[in-house]
């Protein structure tokens, strides 16, 4: 392994050196005798291992240890500094395609896991994404842009002019024709290279769900009806061990979950806790009771389902590669698009007696159960 510095710049003030690596994040390094500065200098070229770079600052500075130069390597990896300059590219057609996916993956490469390692993940990937409409025609191009290598496409519905507001994956002499067909049609044109398999369905249960999880590594969901489909995921996700990220459309703002199996509590967890919280006599109560009277319109345009379908693709791109930890794991995240865009979450328990949750083995990283803020469990949403 030869360290490489990232591209970044620095320069000397007083005793320290300033670090630019963003353009509005800097870092400042305490280097009073130099020495810090030197190691940067060598580690530029990236043409030494850890012995050469400590022989040869010794020879500039004899008090410096090879263990010293040793942590300051593993310093500087840990603030994400450094690269490997022996590390595999890939094959250069691939560099091309997907030279800014490796740039944004380079900020969180490391020694032990360069760039190429995250893309690698999306092009091993298989996503089943439930649902071509609003939510599921936007997380499509961006799986697709992000090269997820095999893609499970379910949807029964044929493409109509109200479509138009918010699903910009189809033409206009699309309409009248199936949805996944299309959605394929076009997913093939973008990218040739992508495996995309298509289930002209509706789901009806979660043997049907369960049926599309071989070799899944995550899946996603737009679907809003019927109601149960959000619980019928939910258990054959948690059956598979596969996690998925749920997305939808609320009048005012948008709403996404997701559920890691085994290290986050599930869906039927947050039903639960959603139905005691409504059980109360107060208004939050007797709003909930009245919710499902209110009639399911689609209002979705273009920015709102661009919004939700973009922060849902991040969830998922962050379970395929592990660049950073899911966000939205056991707790519903809102966007309010009234309030200039005002993100608030609400984690829901645990439930001890979960019948879903119990058919996975818990993981010990599973966070501690955290009390549900509010009632949010009426599926009035849209995808
Ligand atoms: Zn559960």
């Amino acid at each position: 392994m030869i360290p490489k510095l990232k591209e970044l710049t620095w320069e000397r003030a007083a005793d320290e050196i300033v670090v630019a690596f963003d353009p509005t994040e800097q870092l400042v390094l305490a280097d009073p005798s130099g020495q810090v500065e030197a190691l940067f200098g060598l580690l530029r070229e990236g043409t030494r291992d850890t012995d050469q770079l400590a022989r040869e600052l010794a020879g500039r500075y004899p008090d410096v240890t090879a263990d010293e130069v040793e942590s300051a390597i593993e310093a500087l990896d840990e603030l994400r500094l450094l690269d490997d300059a022996q590390r595999m590219p890939l094959p250069a057609a691939q560099a091309e395609r997907y030279f800014s996916n490796l740039a944004f993956f380079d900020t969180f490469a490391s020694l032990e896991r360069p760039a190429e390692h995250f893309q690698q993940r999306l092009l091993d990937a298989h996503v089943v994404v439930l649902g071509a409409g609003g939510l599921g025609s936007t997380v499509l191009m961006n799986l697709a842009g992000l090269g997820v290598g095999r893609l499970t496409l379910l949807d029964d519905d044929l493409v109509e002019p109200r479509n138009f507001a918010r699903q910009f994956l189809y033409a206009h002499a699309d309409i009248g024709t199936s949805k996944v067909e299309r959605a394929a049609a076009r997913l093939e044109a973008f990218d040739p290279a992508l495996r995309i398999r298509t289930v002209k369905s509706r789901v009806r249960g979660a043997a049907e769900v369960a049926s599309l999880l071989d070799g899944a590594d995550l899946l996603v969901t737009g679907i809003d009806r019927p109601t149960e489909v959000d619980l019928w995921v939910n258990e054959a996700c948690l059956a598979a061990g596969v996690p998925y990220v749920r997305g939808a459309m609320l009048p005012t703002r948008v709403i996404y979950w997701s559920v890691d199996p085994g290290r986050s509590a599930c869906y039927a967890c947050a039903l639960r806790a959603d139905a005691e919280s409504a059980a109360g006599s107060g208004t939050a109560g007797v709003a909930r009771r009245l919710a499902p009277e209110l009639p399911t319109i689609n209002r979705g345009i273009g920015p709102v389902a661009s919004l939700i379908g973009s922060l849902v693709a991040m969830e998922a791109l962050r379970y395929l590669t592990g660049f950073a930890a899911p966000v939205a794991a056991g707790r519903f995240r809102l966007v309010d698009f009234r309030a200039g865009l005002a993100e608030t979450e609400q984690p829901w328990p645990r439930d001890p007696d979960c019948a879903a949750c119990a058919s996975v083995p818990e993981s010990p990283s599973l966070r501690a159960a955290q009390p549900a803020s509010s009632a949010l469990g009426s599926p009035m949403w849209t995808g």
